[in-house]
Protein backbone atom coordinates (compact mmCIF):
# COMPACT_ATOMS: atom_id res chain seq x y z
CA UNK A 1 0.00 0.00 0.00
CA UNK A 2 1.53 3.17 -1.22
CA UNK A 3 1.71 5.60 1.44
CA UNK A 4 1.92 9.89 1.16
CA UNK A 5 4.92 11.24 1.63
CA UNK A 6 5.33 14.71 3.47
CA UNK A 7 8.49 16.44 2.23
CA UNK A 8 9.05 18.05 5.96
CA UNK A 9 9.25 15.35 7.43
CA UNK A 10 12.46 15.29 9.95
CA UNK A 11 14.65 12.85 7.76
CA UNK A 12 13.77 14.49 4.93
CA UNK A 13 15.29 18.23 6.38
CA UNK A 14 18.66 16.11 7.81
CA UNK A 15 18.50 14.52 3.95
CA UNK A 16 18.68 18.33 2.53
CA UNK A 17 20.74 19.35 5.87
CA UNK A 18 18.46 21.52 6.70
CA UNK A 19 18.42 19.76 10.56
CA UNK A 20 21.86 18.60 11.97
CA UNK A 21 22.50 15.01 12.47
CA UNK A 22 25.30 12.93 13.91
CA UNK A 23 26.27 11.03 10.89
CA UNK A 24 27.99 8.15 11.33
CA UNK A 25 27.93 6.91 7.63
CA UNK A 26 27.06 8.25 3.90
CA UNK A 27 26.89 6.62 0.87
CA UNK A 28 25.11 7.61 -2.62
CA UNK A 29 21.58 6.15 -1.50
CA UNK A 30 21.71 5.64 2.07
CA UNK A 31 22.90 8.28 5.45
CA UNK A 32 23.48 6.23 8.95
CA UNK A 33 22.95 8.40 12.15
CA UNK A 34 22.74 8.64 15.69
CA UNK A 35 19.09 8.28 17.01
CA UNK A 36 18.76 11.68 19.56
CA UNK A 37 16.73 9.37 21.77
CA UNK A 38 18.17 5.76 21.91
CA UNK A 39 16.98 3.03 23.69
CA UNK A 40 20.13 1.95 24.30
CA UNK A 41 23.63 3.61 24.25
CA UNK A 42 24.65 2.85 20.27
CA UNK A 43 21.18 3.22 18.91
CA UNK A 44 21.56 3.93 15.17
CA UNK A 45 19.16 4.76 12.50
CA UNK A 46 19.73 3.76 8.73
CA UNK A 47 17.66 5.71 6.07
CA UNK A 48 17.47 5.39 2.03
CA UNK A 49 17.99 8.64 0.01
CA UNK A 50 14.86 7.92 -1.59
CA UNK A 51 11.41 9.83 -0.32
CA UNK A 52 9.87 6.43 0.82
CA UNK A 53 7.04 6.21 3.94
CA UNK A 54 6.99 2.31 4.74
CA UNK A 55 9.06 -1.02 3.59
CA UNK A 56 5.93 -1.08 1.13
CA UNK A 57 6.97 2.28 -0.80
CA UNK A 58 10.39 1.39 -1.01
CA UNK A 59 12.24 1.02 -4.36
CA UNK A 60 13.73 -2.76 -4.53
CA UNK A 61 17.14 -1.00 -5.36
CA UNK A 62 17.11 1.35 -2.28
CA UNK A 63 15.33 -1.80 0.21
CA UNK A 64 19.11 -3.32 -1.17
CA UNK A 65 20.75 -0.41 -0.21
CA UNK A 66 20.00 -0.17 3.37
CA UNK A 67 20.30 -3.90 3.31
CA UNK A 68 23.78 -3.42 2.70
CA UNK A 69 23.93 0.08 5.13
CA UNK A 70 22.48 -2.03 7.76
CA UNK A 71 24.88 -4.73 7.62
CA UNK A 72 27.94 -2.29 7.43
CA UNK A 73 26.52 -0.54 10.29
CA UNK A 74 25.41 -3.59 12.54
CA UNK A 75 28.34 -4.97 12.57
CA UNK A 76 30.23 -1.70 13.59
CA UNK A 77 27.50 -0.68 16.32
CA UNK A 78 28.01 -4.60 17.83
CA UNK A 79 32.08 -4.02 17.77
CA UNK A 80 32.09 0.04 19.10
CA UNK A 81 29.81 -1.12 22.02
CA UNK A 82 31.81 -4.54 22.62
CA UNK A 83 28.18 -6.63 22.37
CA UNK A 84 27.82 -9.78 20.45
CA UNK A 85 24.71 -8.88 19.03
CA UNK A 86 22.25 -6.62 17.46
CA UNK A 87 18.63 -5.93 17.11
CA UNK A 88 17.37 -4.60 13.97
CA UNK A 89 14.23 -3.25 13.16
CA UNK A 90 11.48 -0.75 11.46
CA UNK A 91 8.26 0.05 11.92
CA UNK A 92 5.33 0.76 9.33
CA UNK A 93 2.46 3.40 9.82
CA UNK A 94 1.40 5.06 12.61
CA UNK A 95 -0.49 2.33 13.55
CA UNK A 96 2.45 0.61 14.03
CA UNK A 97 4.20 2.59 16.11
CA UNK A 98 6.39 5.19 13.18
CA UNK A 99 6.70 8.20 14.61
CA UNK A 100 8.97 9.57 11.67
CA UNK A 101 7.13 9.21 8.23
CA UNK A 102 10.60 8.35 6.49
CA UNK A 103 11.64 4.60 6.41
CA UNK A 104 14.32 3.87 8.94
CA UNK A 105 16.11 1.14 10.39
CA UNK A 106 16.70 1.12 14.09
CA UNK A 107 19.88 -0.72 15.27
CA UNK A 108 20.61 -1.37 18.50
CA UNK A 109 23.25 -3.43 20.37
CA UNK A 110 21.41 -5.65 22.29
CA UNK A 111 18.12 -7.12 22.59
CA UNK A 112 14.87 -5.56 22.98
CA UNK A 113 13.54 -7.94 24.63
CA UNK A 114 15.62 -7.55 27.87
CA UNK A 115 13.65 -4.71 29.60
CA UNK A 116 16.62 -3.80 32.19
CA UNK A 117 18.91 -2.40 29.06
CA UNK A 118 15.87 -1.03 26.76
CA UNK A 119 14.88 2.40 27.18
CA UNK A 120 10.93 3.84 25.89
CA UNK A 121 10.93 4.48 22.45
CA UNK A 122 11.36 7.94 21.20
CA UNK A 123 11.19 9.20 25.25
CA UNK A 124 14.82 10.35 26.35
CA UNK A 125 17.28 13.03 24.84
CA UNK A 126 20.45 11.91 25.07
CA UNK A 127 23.80 14.00 25.38
CA UNK A 128 24.81 15.42 22.55
CA UNK A 129 28.52 15.17 23.73
CA UNK A 130 28.17 11.33 24.27
CA UNK A 131 26.22 10.63 21.11
CA UNK A 132 29.03 12.05 19.54
CA UNK A 133 31.70 9.95 21.33
CA UNK A 134 30.05 7.03 20.69
CA UNK A 135 29.51 8.10 16.98
CA UNK A 136 33.25 8.27 16.25
CA UNK A 137 33.85 5.02 17.79
CA UNK A 138 31.32 3.52 15.61
CA UNK A 139 32.79 5.40 12.46
CA UNK A 140 36.33 3.67 13.62
CA UNK A 141 34.90 0.17 13.53
CA UNK A 142 33.23 0.21 9.73
CA UNK A 143 35.09 -2.16 7.56
CA UNK A 144 35.49 -1.21 4.56
CA UNK A 145 32.63 -2.54 2.32
CA UNK A 146 33.23 -5.57 0.39
CA UNK A 147 32.55 -5.72 -3.59
P1 LIG B 1 9.96 5.44 14.63
O1 LIG B 1 9.09 5.70 15.82
O2 LIG B 1 9.48 6.22 13.44
O3 LIG B 1 10.18 3.98 14.35
O4 LIG B 1 11.39 5.98 15.02
C1 LIG B 1 11.77 7.31 14.90
C2 LIG B 1 13.08 7.45 15.63
O5 LIG B 1 13.64 8.70 15.30
C3 LIG B 1 12.94 7.40 17.17
O6 LIG B 1 13.77 6.39 17.69
C4 LIG B 1 13.36 8.79 17.60
O7 LIG B 1 14.08 8.78 18.81
C5 LIG B 1 14.21 9.29 16.45
N1 LIG B 1 14.18 10.71 16.22
C6 LIG B 1 13.10 11.54 16.29
N2 LIG B 1 13.45 12.80 15.96
C7 LIG B 1 14.77 12.76 15.65
C8 LIG B 1 15.70 13.76 15.22
O8 LIG B 1 15.38 14.94 15.05
N3 LIG B 1 16.97 13.36 14.99
C9 LIG B 1 17.38 12.06 15.20
N4 LIG B 1 18.65 11.78 14.96
N5 LIG B 1 16.53 11.09 15.60
C10 LIG B 1 15.24 11.45 15.82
Amino acid sequence: MFTEYDNNNIFAKILRAELPCIKVYEDEYTLAFMDIMPQMAGHTLVIPKESAVTIYDLSDEAAMACMRTVKLIGSAVEKAVGFGGSTVFQHNGVKAGQTVPHFHFHVLPGSILDASSIKGHALELANPEELKMMAAKIISCIEDRQP
